[in-house]
């Protein structure tokens, strides 16, 4: 097992929750979270300014902006 999977910022304006999650487990904690503690209303969202980093940089890795 490795450890090399990205974490990424997850943010609830709603409750001031700040987590960081690995990759793999973000959409499932999110959905578990709202559905939780805001019966269902998708309030908690990975941290937009780090989506759009991320994006980037998934973009990249899988060679989408070379040529
Ligand atoms: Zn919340």
């Amino acid at each position: 097992m490795t450890d090399d999977v990205p974490k990424i910022p997850i943010v609830c304006p709603v409750c001031e929750t700040r987590a960081k999650i690995p990759f793999s487990n973000v959409e499932e904690t999110v959905t578990d979270h709202n559905e939780r503690l805001h019966d269902g209303d998708p309030v908690a969202a990975v941290d937009p300014d780090v989506f759009d980093h991320l994006a980037d940089q998934v973009a990249v890795d899988l060679g989408l902006l070379e040529g």
